[in-house]
């Protein structure tokens, strides 16, 4: 994943003229001692973790909003006629204080947090968001901006600029800038009713989940489950002051659980719990929100002159509409239901192999899947670790696979001052030995790091500001006794691959401006590098330079590698349905128009999936709209088919590779020098089919989801 796509419209790291003194709060304690008062000093501008105290952050981050707030005002105030230099340029260039102190600050909160600093992160929340809606609704400054749009055909401005342009006059418009007083009025108004509906839907979902977790007082109703999941079930009662086993419940609709629970009905239980949890007509049942929250975004919608949300979400991604994510999506559903019916059959044979005596239902799914999968893929951890020792899948894999696709190499770097001791540091030079970029890595769990693994930014690449790209990556693997080696996972080997793709794509950032440098394109394209890196994982050339036992250095036996391979194609067809009936959930509610009536949730879900052919009683919908919280309360509303996208995109890319000789420096380059190194400078689109000689197919997706045979 990459964290905290930034949609400030500034940063990067300039001198800092100006004391601003127009000080509220904790500003007043902001001056020279203050360790972001100046750009750092470090090599390639690094946070200087040395020398920052958790009281440090809060009145960098005041003062750096005050800064940038003032820099627009003037801006905004220039008695100059608007020009593209003393406007767009001049807005580029603002807002430097407060992006360094993000950038340290972001990186710590995510990776090595504690209570002074999570304490910041709420207080500045939503004063954050409030700062970004001031400089979106400065009407001076949208004028200005607006002057210059109109001007735009005869300002003969570079692509780069003329891009620029677009996106920042697009991003004030999207934000309501045009609107007449009135409509900004009805507008904010709108806002704060999603908002009010939007932390509704999440407070009660966040109850509704806990309530509905599995309980029992019958220890053999959780047969199936290890000794130690049984203690934390007993544990998980305790805790909730209730008798008996507890199994809580996880954000999809189906439950880890439901995989190696022996008794029929306690998986029926523990799934009808799963799937009702936010309909159950009590105070906490979310469907009167989420019919609401679909009704006044249409509204919204419409106001700013867009058919549906949706439309309006999509108008800055690369899929620009609603109807090419649609058709995309309905192009996987006849590959993906077919093969989901398939699967569903070998696991109707094996229950009446064991004379089940019942039909398949979707309780049963993932704990037959799981004999299936032993029995047709038994693929033992244990015995793969040993292949995958961490440093080695870093340097021999890794950085092995960069070094042969585009030529650069990597030095450790052991005197830049980091947040923990654990975190590495890696200079990346170019092709001619010219320094590129620092990669910063800190791979081990601690309990003060948030879960999972991602990729963020220390310092943007812009030409205009000189500044090279300082990146890093995330993760939570196990971390090793004292002298031990790190054994991970495929898996995690795979992890390693995704974030490092995020990497490449913010270390080649190549662009003048840095709002639209590195991996500050779009949501439905951000994820395409990263993805697409991880295919070199499991390349022959690339597998056989770091698979190797990390005792003896022998090669991975042939048949184990094949059982990787194949373990990769298990049960696709059921993930791929259940992914793209959620994503057709959210395209059908955010294309609602704004004239529709208030819809009941369940006659309008149940609509959607048929009307979309997704609707296979046995493979449910990865969410139910009633517990959607990526589309409600979490940013992804008309987006979650970004994920598909993406995924599209990357095998598609591969399979290029595949088809122009694979891992070359030929190969590499161009594509670094096309799309690697672009950001968001140009139409995405345009962009990946100037590349590809083509636009995007779906086919290599579903060879590599093992649902066709062939891509060609
Ligand atoms: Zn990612």
């Amino acid at each position: 994943m990459l964290k905290h796509i930034t949609v400030l419209i500034s940063s990067g790291a300039i001198a800092l003229g100006t004391i601003y003194t127009h000080a509220v709060g904790a500003e007043a304690k902001f001056g020279p001692s203050n360790p972001f008062y100046a750009p750092s000093t470090l090599p390639f501008h690094v946070p200087p973790y040395d020398k920052i105290k958790d009281e440090d952050y809060q009145p960098a981050i005041e003062a750096g909003m005050a800064e940038e707030l003032s820099e627009m005002q003037g801006i905004a105030d220039n008695p100059a006629a608007p020009t593209f230099d003393n406007t767009l340029v001049a807005m580029e260039r603002t807002g430097q204080l407060l992006q360094r102190t993000m950038a340290a600050f972001r990186g710590v909160t995510g990776a090595n947090t504690n209570p002074v600093l999570q304490k910041v992160r709420t207080e500045e929340a939503p004063r954050l968001a409030a700062h970004q809606d001031a400089i979106y609704l400065n009407a001076k400054l949208f004028a200005r901006v607006a002057t210059i749009y109109q001007q735009r055909a005869s300002l003969k401005l570079d692509p780069e600029s003329l891009r620029l342009l677009e996106i920042t006059y697009d991003s004030f418009v999207r934000a309501g800038a045009n609107l007449s007083e009135a409509d900004k009025t009805e507008l904010k108004k709108l806002n704060e009713e999603i908002s009010t509906r939007s932390n509704a839907f999440s407070i009660k979902l966040l109850a509704a989940t806990k309530d509905a977790a599995f309980a029992t007082t019958d220890r053999n109703a959780l047969a199936g489950l290890s000794d130690a999941q049984i203690a934390a079930a007993a544990q998980a009662a305790q805790s909730r002051k209730q008798e008996g086993y507890v199994l809580p419940l996880q954000n999809t609709t189906q439950q880890p659980d439901l995989g190696l629970l022996g008794v029929r009905a306690s998986r029926e239980a523990l799934f009808g719990k799963s799937w009702n949890r936010a309909e159950r007509s009590d105070a906490n049942d979310t469907r009167d929100d989420i019919a609401h929250l679909a009704q006044l975004r249409a509204r919204r919608a419409q106001l700013l002159g867009y058919a549906n949300h949706a439309a309006w979400k999509l108008g800055d991604q690369m899929a620009k509409t609603p109807e090419a994510a649609l058709k995309f999506m309905d192009a996987l559903v006849p590959g993906a239901t077919a093969k989901a019916t398939s699967e569903g059959k070998d696991i109707q044979d094996l229950i009446d192999a064991q004379k089940g005596g019942f039909s398949l239902q979707p309780w049963d799914w993932d704990f037959y899947a799981q004999q299936v999968r032993k029995a047709k893929y038994d693929l033992n951890e244990a015995e793969v670790k040993p292949y995958f020792e961490l440093n080695n899948v870093l340097e021999n894999g890794v950085f092995y696979a960069a070094n042969q696709l585009y030529g650069i190499t990597f030095k450790e770097r052991k005197d830049l001052p980091v947040y923990q001791p654990d975190v590495r540091v890696f200079e990346v030079s170019d092709v001619d030995g010219k320094p590129l970029a620092l990669f910063y890595c800190d791979y081990f769990k601690r309990d003060n790091k948030d879960g999972g693994a991602w990729m963020g930014s220390f310092v943007r690449q812009s030409k205009l500001l000189s500044t090279l790209p300082v990146v890093y990556n995330v993760a939570n693997l196990p971390k090793p006794a004292a002298g031990e080696p790190a054994l991970i996972s495929f898996t995690d080997v795979t992890t390693m691959f995704h974030e490092f793709g995020h990497a490449l794509n913010g270390m080649f950032a190549n662009t003048e401006y840095p709002s639209m440098s590195g991996t500050a394109t779009a949501r439905d394209f951000v994820e395409f590098p990263s993805q697409f890196n991880e295919h070199w994982a499991l390349s022959p050339a690339v597998f056989s330079h770091y698979a190797k036992h990390y005792k003896t250095g022998a090669a991975m036996p042939a048949d184990l590698v094949a059982k990787i391979k194949k373990a990769e194609n298990f049960n696709q067809g059921y993930k791929l349905t259940e992914l793209v009936a959620a994503a057709e959930l959210d395209m059908q509610w955010h294309t609602l128009p704004a004239s529709a009536p208030l819809q009941q949730p369940d006659a309008f879900e149940k609509q959607a999936l048929e009307k979309m052919n997704v609707q296979l009683d046995a493979v449910p919908p990865r969410y139910r709209s009633s517990y959607f919280s990526h589309i409600w309360s979490s940013g992804y509303s008309a987006g979650y088919y970004a994920y598909l996208w993406s995924e599209m995109l990357d095998d598609d890319a591969y399979a290029w590779f595949e088809e122009h000789g694979g891992l070359t420096r030929a190969n590499g380059d161009r594509f670094r020098q096309m799309v690697l190194s672009r950001g968001n400078t140009e139409d995405l689109a345009k962009m990946y089919a100037a590349w590809r000689g083509k636009d995007p197919s779906v086919e290599p997706m579903m060879k590599y989801r093992g649902l066709i045979e062939s891509a060609h």
